[in-house]
């Protein structure tokens, strides 16, 4: 058993959330780790962790994983709402279903996992709330269109997140990373949109590492709760744009 407080984290079969949660993990907390994929899941086979196979378009779903894993280790202290698809496409070829699919995920899965912790934290008066935007939610490029506007999206529910749950000592932090060496390209149906990203990322002399932002987000998570980042923007150092 550990002592430290539960932490939650959706999409975390790969990329970003996989490395969140080995960083906390590692760090001696307890996980609730979620995302479709529970073969990929139960294959991290982290110590004091919760698994659930939870689609985040489910509320349902994310709530009864909440209260399961707080039943075994207490409150989520901290959740990332990680989960994203990124089906990047020239806009005027996009097949509509591809943006009811990110805008379900991106947007309303988000919502839904807040929901399932924010009034625990609000009555505990602590927690944090970890928002995963882009840097394509702080500005927008021409082949990222609607996936631009679920990420605009998601700055924009964090800062208002940020100065309601303020008075309830809750920290809402909002993530913008550029780009980073995941799986989310495999999203990318467009092939000439995924050919573009491709050629820019081999400018850029590729993404980084998930696990500088793992340690990044343990890194603010580890300041004292009265003291709160509330934006990081992580680029490689050669993304220009
Ligand atoms: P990955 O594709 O490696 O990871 C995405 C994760 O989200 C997977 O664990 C996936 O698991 C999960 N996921 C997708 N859809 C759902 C769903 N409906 N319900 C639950 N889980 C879901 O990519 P990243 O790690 O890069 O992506 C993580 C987040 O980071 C995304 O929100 C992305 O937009 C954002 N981001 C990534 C950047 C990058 O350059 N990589 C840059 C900026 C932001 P499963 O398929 O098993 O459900």
């Amino acid at each position: 058993m550990t002592n430290k407080p539960l932490v939650a984290i959706t999409g975390a079969s790969t990329g970003i959330g996989e490395a969140t949660a080995r960083a906390f993990s590692a760090a001696g907390h307890p996980v609730l780790v979620m995302a479709r994929s529970l073969d990929r899941l139960e294959a991290l086979g982290l110590p004091n962790s919760v698994v659930r196979q939870v689609d985040v378009r489910d509320r349902d779903a994310i709530a009864a994983a909440v209260s399961d894993a707080e039943a075994e280790y207490g409150p989520v202290d901290m959740m990332f709402a990680n989960a994203g698809i990124a089906r990047l496409a020239d806009i005027s070829r996009q097949p509509p279903e591809e943006w009811d699919e990110m805008i379900d995920i991106n947007t309303k899965g988000v919502m839904n996992t807040v929901h399932a912790v924010m009034s625990g934290m609000m009555e505990r008066r602590t927690g944090t709330l970890v928002m995963m935007s882009s840097i394509a939610g702080r500005k927008v490029y021409p082949d990222h269109t609607v996936y631009c506007g679920t990420k605009f999206f998601v700055h924009a529910v964090s800062e208002s997140l940020r100065e309601y749950l303020s008075a309830y000592d809750v920290r809402v932090l909002v993530l913008s990373p550029g780009v980073i060496e995941t799986e989310l390209l495999s999203g990318v149906l467009d092939q000439q949109t995924l050919e573009n990203y491709k050629a820019n990322k081999v400018k850029m002399g590729g993404g980084i590492g998930a696990d500088i932002v793992g340690d990044l987000i343990l890194n603010a998570y580890n300041l004292p709760q009265r003291a709160l980042v509330q934006e990081i923007c992580l680029t490689p150092t050669r993304q220009s744009y």
